[in-house]
């Protein structure tokens, strides 16, 4: 955890900054791209629009007092060798051809012969489209010299003894197009590399500002997940709905939060042991002392004691390992209740058959109490879904008490009623009653650190009444009256047929 903190922010430092690389390299390849196109494209209507009289020129000036053709049909090649003088003296980068009305090329000055054949053929409808718009559309023409390419040119129709055709004008020819080539290279090397200079040094200022904006919220999680781990659980990210990875910093606020909520039930349940060892070592400690008293008593006063005393020393060591076994049982039952090794099997059955047996059973120990021990409308069968054998110990225990905290001559009674969807069992007595103060501490009496206030008994069997009811998702109520009497109330979920 603590090295993927520490390289968080740097591995995705260098990613930003290698996507902010790809940016401004596109950026500006698209840039140079674009300005090359726009450029040349502006570069050559600007020449089209310029030039596009040109060939209506040409016709005026040669065709005026001169004929194109000799009078045997061939082409009149002084007249045009006049016209390439003007075009060495002029302008070295435009081709002139003479067509027939098919587009067939009958002639052609060009200053250069040395590159590949010339095509024989002039495709017409853009020459058609171009005498159409008077040259104020920027139209591309086919190249004679170079078949496939498509140049800017300039055309006008003549017709002159009888015989109809265009004078065709590419106007960025091969020596045009090759100086213009290199100029365009040597401008666009600088413009590519002015505009990478330029762009990389507003891209590193605005890079660094953005890539310090985007990390500042990871900064502030990465540095609050390493206090936490460095040990301040109380470190927390600080607003987190307000950072830009709202998740992350909410996810890590929460994550922190169990982990300390964790850590402070653990401490609590670690807590809770110590006291219960601490509360219980004190209860054992009593029965045994008072063995040890009597069995010493018993050897080494055996031939002085009368009988009586003997059987009555007996039977209080007999108590003594009763109460010792019961601490042990109850003791071991509540650790694993606590250890939640116990799962409850749950299932329907009788609720009054389970309290009259349990009356049975307890019947003899009321009675030598003169104890009236009884349940309420005892003809009601209330079904409930639960464990059946915890069930059993939670109430064998709300009896056992109920008896052993009333006076002789009192009452015990069990009712059970149906409220809703529930079953409500209640256990009352007429007895001693529990101080206000001490109700709460009852269902874990072990949690008490002071001993004095200890009354017999080891405080565990309220208290494994509640775990069991815990697992039966319902929660106990204990209603009190010092010197009057005591209720326990739980609800257990009716059995619905
Ligand atoms: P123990 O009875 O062994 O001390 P319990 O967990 O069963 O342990 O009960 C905890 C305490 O609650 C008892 O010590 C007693 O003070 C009080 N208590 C429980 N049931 C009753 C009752 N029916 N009447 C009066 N006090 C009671």
């Amino acid at each position: 955890m603590k090295t993927a903190a520490k390289t968080l922010t740097p591995k995705l430092v260098n990613k930003l900054w290698l996507a902010l690389i790809v940016l401004v390299v596109m950026i500006g390849m698209s840039y140079v791209g674009i300005t090359n196109y726009f450029a040349s494209k502006h570069n050559q209507e600007t020449i089209q629009r310029l030039n596009a009289d040109v060939a209506n020129h040409v016709i005026a000036e040669k065709f005026q007092n001169a004929s194109p053709f000799l009078q045997d049909g061939s082409v009149n090649t002084s007249l045009f060798g006049d016209l390439m003088h003007d075009m060495m003296a002029v302008n070295q980068g435009i081709e002139v051809y003479l067509l027939n009305e098919t587009g067939e090329i009958l002639y052609s000055v060009v200053l250069d012969h040395s590159e590949n054949t010339p095509a024989k053929n002039v495709s017409l409808p853009p020459i058609h489209s171009f005498i159409e718009n008077k040259g104020e559309k920027y139209i591309l023409g086919d190249d004679p010299r170079l078949p496939g390419e498509e140049k800017i040119f300039s055309a006008a129709p003549y017709s002159v003894d009888g015989r109809n055709g265009f004078v065709y004008i590419v106007l960025a020819g091969k020596k045009f197009q090759e100086v213009s080539e290199t100029l365009m290279g040597q401008y666009f090397a600088k413009l590519g590399l002015g505009a990478i200079v330029l762009t990389s040094i507003f891209a590193a200022l605005i890079g660094l500002l953005a890539i310090w904006f985007l990390t500042k919220n990871l900064r502030v999680i990465t540095n609050t997940v390493r206090c936490f781990n460095e040990g301040d659980l109380s470190a927390r990210i600080a607003n987190p709905d307000a950072s830009d990875i709202s998740i992350f910093a909410n996810s890590f606020n929460e994550m922190a939060d169990t982990i300390t909520g964790n850590i402070d039930k653990m401490k609590s349940i670690d807590l809770l042991r110590r006291d219960l060892i601490a509360n219980v070592s004190h209860d054992l400690r009593t029965p045994l002392a008072i063995l040890k008293g009597y069995i010493e008593t018993l050897q080494i006063k055996k031939d002085t004691l009368s009988e009586n005393e003997k059987q009555e020393y007996l039977q209080i060591t007999h108590d003594n390992v009763d109460k010792l076994s019961k601490l042990i049982n109850q003791l071991f039952e509540y650790s694993k209740l606590e250890a939640e090794q116990v799962t409850p099997v749950k299932e329907p059955f009788s609720i009054t058959e389970l309290s009259h047996d349990l009356i049975v059973k307890f019947k003899v120990i009321a009675a030598q109490k003169q104890i009236e021990l009884q349940i309420d409308n005892p003809k009601e069968n209330h079904i409930v879904f639960a464990d059946v054998s915890l069930v059993e110990r939670a109430l064998q225990n709300l009896i056992e008490n109920a008896i052993k905290y009333t006076e002789p001559k009192g009452k015990v009674r069990l009712s059970l009623q149906k409220k809703g969807k529930h079953v409500e069992i209640n256990i009352t007595d007429t007895g001693t009653g529990i101080p206000l103060n001490e109700q709460a501490f009852i269902f874990d009496r072990y949690k008490q650190v002071d001993k004095s206030a200890k009354k017999q008994g080891s405080g565990l069997g309220l208290a494994i009444v509640k775990k069991i009811l815990e697992l039966h998702d319902t929660t106990i109520t204990v209603l009190s009256k010092p010197k009057e009497g005591s209720s326990f109330i739980f609800k257990l979920p009716a059995y619905q047929v």
